[in-house]
């Protein structure tokens, strides 16, 4: 709901040029603890004039920041690392009152957003040129990566301290400078470690924090000043920040949606099968890009493994995440009710459901935003459950006869974020790994992020453009290459020649 702030309830500011924004909001939007379903804070929705002076704020500053030395760069990156992990249980504290997730699953993913930043702290390494000499006589060639100037990030509700930390740090180190957008649902954690940049000295104006909706988005993709823009989120809206921002000649990673199949081969063993299902299905009640959403158990597994899986979900603990317990709230009421109707869309179209997390006993307030973990059996691809990103606690199991319908099932699903195998035939997975269309594979492993020097980002409607998140790819994203050709001459050297230039 959007509306013009009230006063007794704090506003979360836009933080531009090294401080918090001092405007009055027009337009604002609600933030709730998902635990008690309580309104804790409103959040100001920036105006397009606001988006651009934090762009104005990020442009003036990208002139002295492009210049700094490498080694300063990475003395305030390695600053701010360690002032984020001195106070993770802060940050960690933020996210679980806003996005509702478990205490030790906020932290969780703090700590893998401090692994981006220990990758960025490398800078000096990771932007080190190539240099021929002598290619023709007397000429030298060297390669150089230069930053592209303000760059825009735009982020979901469901990693609000991780996935920004997936590119600034990177985009940072590089010499560029940053407007963020986050999630509107969970803004808070941006603010906090813009405080953190601003306390390790970081320049004013390199690190900015734009808060908003779609009109915030749109004044970022139209932006002159805006030369890149990471975008992690639903498919729909990935697929129109690419179009849009590309229509206005930027550069573009656009990270959308995912549906990820976990295949369990006769073989695997099932008891770490089911463990690995339950952990990957319901952590973070189901809101992960990661998350498995469906298991193609191949037969003649699939009743046991279903009987395996339904009794450890018995033992998750649903309830505030500031308390002892596995698995916490959806984000929102309105999600939770939209997850919650396709409980409902299942039975009606003939899935079998197994377990029903509307019956679930919670350890939390009635006001909470919470629903059980749930499981479908006998799902098929046809079904609006099969077909669509649920993001909630709902994990459906997909009977495959062999492990060549159970590889079709995978690839011709139009998501290709993360996928798993688990057997313990290396043949087996080896042929999985080569033959699957997704971009980030685990063998016995249900969650395959990986870590902070590889690179991050799926396939198919997965991911608009070419370059996934951090590592090496991270680098190249947030920077141009150039060549350049330099000849010394001998005083000796001279002459016409109006030929094109060749080497000897
Ligand atoms: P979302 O697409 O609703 O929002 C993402 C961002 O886009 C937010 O900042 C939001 O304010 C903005 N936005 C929303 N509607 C918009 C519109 N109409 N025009 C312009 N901007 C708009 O996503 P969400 O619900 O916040 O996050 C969940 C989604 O993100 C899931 O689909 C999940 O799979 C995906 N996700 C993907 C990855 C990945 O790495 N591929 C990682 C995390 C989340």
């Amino acid at each position: 709901m959007t509306g013009t702030a009230s006063t007794s309830i704090p506003l979360v500011r836009h933080w531009i040029a090294g401080k918090p924004w001092d405007g009055t909001a027009d337009r604002s939007g609600d933030v709730y603890d998902p635990a008690t379903g309580e309104l804790t804070k409103h959040v100001a929705f920036a105006t397009p004039e606001v988006v651009d002076e934090a762009v104005r704020a990020a442009a003036s500053a990208f002139t002295g920041w492009r210049h700094s030395s490498l080694a300063k760069r990475s003395k305030i990156l390695f600053s701010f690392r360690e002032i984020v992990a001195e106070r993770a249980d802060e940050l960690a504290a933020i996210v679980t009152s806003e996005h509702g997730k478990v205490l030790s699953d906020a932290l969780g993913e703090v700590s893998r957003g401090l692994e981006v930043m220990e990758f960025a702290c490398g800078i000096p390494q990771l932007l080190k040129g190539g240099y021929s000499a002598e290619v023709s006589t007397n000429v030298d060639v060297y390669s150089i990566r230069q930053p592209l100037g303000p760059v825009a990030i735009i982020s979901p509700f469901n990693f609000p301290a991780m996935v920004p930390s997936w590119f600034f740090p990177v985009a940072i180190a590089c010499g560029n400078t940053v407007v963020l957008k986050p999630s509107e649902k969970d803004p808070s954690a941006a603010n906090w470690l813009a405080e953190r940049w601003a306390e390790v000295g970081l320049p004013e104006g390199v690190f900015n924090v734009v808060h908003g909706d779609k009109v915030a988005v749109d004044a970022l993709l139209e932006h002159e000043g805006v030369k890149a823009i990471s975008f992690v989120g639903s498919t729909p809206i990935a697929r129109y920040v690419y179009e849009n921002g590309t229509r206005a000649h930027k550069r573009v990673q656009a990270l959308g949606g995912a549906k990820n199949h976990m295949v369990v081969l006769p073989d695997a063993d099932l008891d770490l099968a089911a463990d690995a299902a339950v952990n990957a299905g319901f952590g973070s009640a189901g809101e992960r890009c990661m998350a498995i959403s469906v298991v193609v158990a191949v037969e003649p597994v699939a009743d046991e493994l279903v009987g395996k899986i339904r009794e450890r979900m018995g033992e998750v603990r649903v309830g505030d995440g500031r308390r002892e317990g596995d698995m916490g709230p959806l984000v929102t009421e309105a999600h939770r009710d939209k997850v919650a109707a396709y409980l409902d869309a299942g039975v009606e179209e003939g899935a079998e459901l197994v377990v029903d997390g509307r019956g679930v006993k919670v350890d939390g307030e009635e006001g909470g935003f919470f629903l059980g973990p749930t499981l479908f059996d006998n799902v098929s691809p046809k079904m609006s459950i099969y077909r669509d990103e649920i993001f909630g606690p709902v994990l459906s199991v997909v009977r495959a006869p062999t492990y060549d319908a159970a590889l079709e099932l995978v690839n011709d699903n139009p998501y290709g974020n993360g996928t798993a195998i688990f057997t313990n035939d290396g043949g087996a997975a080896r042929r999985f790994q080569n033959e699957v269309e997704v971009g980030m594979v685990g063998v016995n492993v249900p969650i395959p992020v990986p870590v902070s020097y590889y690179s991050f980002g799926g396939w198919k409607s997965s991911l608009f453009g070419d370059s996934h998140a951090h590592g090496t790819e991270g680098v190249h994203f947030y920077t141009r290459g150039k060549v350049v050709t330099s000849r010394w001459l001998d005083p000796s050297h001279g002459g016409i020649n109006l030929g094109f230039p060749q080497n000897s």
